[in-house]
């Protein structure tokens, strides 16, 4: 039998299973007399906590780093906020155990947090339940799990993996961790991916489905864990594991690193999102922006249309994780092959040319409103910049424009906040598009080229379609001759011109990119650092030549031999 979570640090594990449990922290309730004395006992438990978690956290800073040092420094924040101490010392007063009053005010928080329904405020009740079971283990004189004395390879399986609980783990000692509980932006998902330490989260009931001792490989890519693995199965995770290995030591040396071609052009390397949290994991694989957050999803995972408030605090979310760095938010992208039950969109012979995206948004004014309303204000957070999709004609674009130009003009009575010089792109994406990029550069701040459907519509070959799937390919002339141009009609208008197609991560393409002189590259979170390394490999002179060559050719099957012959 085998069991699915969700994969949320890459990499694969084999060991055997340590089924770590918290020490139980029962305790019997009881009224106290001295409530001096037992004031004092509570003081000391927060101070001996506070000792003990800033040696966590030093050893954290040593063997992790200053960022997941935070985490815990935040726990002794948290602790000491007056208020906090203060309400738990009146409970004392009152004749309440300390252990009662640490509970009773931890709990009152967290479950405040919980309330606020969003997700960044909810990872705070983790955090101060956390700090509860800390400051309790000190008042009943039990410290939590130490990870440091557990043997090597394994595999650690526990409900939750706290922060607390992390910091003790040496590194290399720790094979995987599976819990039952968390997401991809919880702290344990966090520290698994700082500590590239393959994680498989919330697998239901996994504590009494594994025994200490089984054998186990983790998947934190797919979000598998094998039970008792056959040889031959064995075998392939550690040659796997080895790929894995040598790929991400070749990879980490582009951490931190500009984005730069080898004879010094710097670019930029943006990372696509579908939902906020994404731009987590977008941030922590060193992407330089958002280049596409494809907002369609929000409607999607929605039984209703989100509200303006709603989507204010999921654009809001992402600037601030993104702190300052562009994030360009794509407008619905609805229709064609995404529909959204609740819109009502009519049955049409021919979806992707019908009444969809930015048409469809024009036509809803309602809907629209609350959109352009939302990024707005959340523009006052960050770096946001607006991107329409699908557009054909210059009129689109202006129409939009002087909707947020009205929408401004009601911020400005009502007395809201956003940056006034907020950018409005378009996505080249239409061949329509392509060929007035100049008349659009007039009006544009940026362009981001969409190759998935510029591809399909100026092949007329729907992306879908099996039978047609020979002609959907970026490696057409007519494809690649329609980049150029954007790219060109772009750069002497003097607008950033980005790619966000999945070509932009097309190793065999980016010299031709490079070529044309395209200013941004926008891919999946996966696919920054191996972006940044094929652009590191080629000098402009290079991918020049191989452009100019690739620019001769007649066939897309001899453009694709001549890029794989050259790539790097
Ligand atoms: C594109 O068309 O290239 C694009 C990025 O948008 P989507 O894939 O969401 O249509
Ligand atoms: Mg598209």
């Amino acid at each position: 039998m085998d069991l699915k979570g969700t994969g949320a640090s890459a990499g694969i594990g084999i060991g055997r299973v340590v089924i770590v449990e918290e020490p139980t922290l029962d305790y019997v309730s009881r009224t106290v007399e001295d409530t001096a004395a037992e004031t004092e006992r509570l003081n000391a438990a927060i101070a001996s906590y506070i000792d003990y978690t800033n040696g966590q956290a030093e050893t954290m800073r040593e063997t992790v780093g200053e960022k997941e040092a935070e985490i815990l420094t935040g726990h002794i924040v948290m602790i000491s906020d007056p208020y906090m101490q203060g309400e738990m010392v009146k409970l004392v007063e009152g004749g309440m155990c300390a252990e009662d009053a640490l509970v009773q005010i931890c709990e009152m928080f967290a479950t405040m947090f919980e309330a606020t329904g969003d997700e960044l405020t909810m990872q705070r009740a983790t955090d101060v339940r956390d700090v509860k079971t800390g400051v309790l283990a000190e008042l009943m004189n039990k410290r939590p799990v130490d990870m440091g004395t557990l043997p090597l390879e394994s595999i650690v399986v526990t409900h939750d993996l706290t922060p607390s609980m992390t910091a003790g783990i040496r590194p290399g000692a720790v094979a995987g961790v599976i819990t039952e509980t968390g997401g991809l932006t919880s702290h344990s998902a966090i520290l698994a991916r700082a500590m590239e330490i393959p994680a498989v989260l919330s697998v239901p009931g996994v504590c009494h489905k594994l025994a200490d001792g089984d054998l186990v490989v983790v998947d934190g890519s797919a979000g598998t864990v094998v039970i008792d693995p056959a040889e031959d199965v064995l075998e392939q995770a550690r040659a796997d594991q080895a790929a894995f290995a040598a790929e991400r030591a070749e990879l980490a040396k582009f951490i931190g690193c500009r984005t730069t071609t080898a004879s010094g052009e710097n670019l930029e390397l943006f990372a696509n999102i579908g939902k906020p949290d994404d731009a987590t994991q977008a941030m922590e694989r060193d992407a330089e922006g958002i280049g596409l957050f494809r907002t369609e999803f929000l409607f999607m995972d929605s039984p209703t249309a989100p509200t303006e408030d709603e989507q204010f605090e999921a654009y809001k979310k992402v600037a601030l994780i993104c702190k300052n760095k562009p994030v360009i938010i794509r407008t619905l992208d609805i229709g064609g092959d995404k529909d959204v039950p609740y819109l009502g969109l009519d049955k049409e012979d021919n979806p992707f040319m019908g009444f969809r995206a930015i048409r469809y948004c024009l036509a809803r004014e309602d809907l629209y409103r609350a959109q352009l309303r939302a990024l707005l204000r959340a523009s006052a957070f960050g770096e946001i910049r607006i991107m329409v999709p699908l557009v054909t004609c210059v009129d689109e674009l202006t129409a939009v424009k002087d909707l947020i130009k009205r929408y401004m003009q009601e911020f400005d009575q009502e007395g809201i906040a956003y940056n006034p010089d907020i950018q409005v792109g378009v996505m080249i994406e239409t061949p329509a598009a392509a060929v007035i990029a100049d008349l659009l550069a007039e009006e544009a701040d940026f362009f981001s080229i969409g190759t998935n459907d510029l591809t399909g519509y100026t092949m007329c070959a729907d992306r879908g379609n099996d039978k047609v799937r020979y002609l959907y390919s970026t490696y057409n002339p007519a494809v690649l001759r329609s980049i150029r141009r954007v790219i060109e009609a772009g750069n002497e208008a003097g607008i950033m011109v980005g790619m966000c197609g999945e070509a932009a991560a097309d190793p065999t393409l980016v010299p031709m990119w490079i070529a044309f002189g395209l200013g941004e590259y926008s891919v999946s979170a996966t696919s920054v650092l191996a972006t940044r390394k094929t652009i590191s490999l080629w000098t402009k002179e290079e991918a020049c030549e191989v452009a100019d060559k690739v620019m001769q050719l007649k066939t897309a099957s001899e453009v694709y031999e001549v890029l794989q012959e050259s790539a790097r």
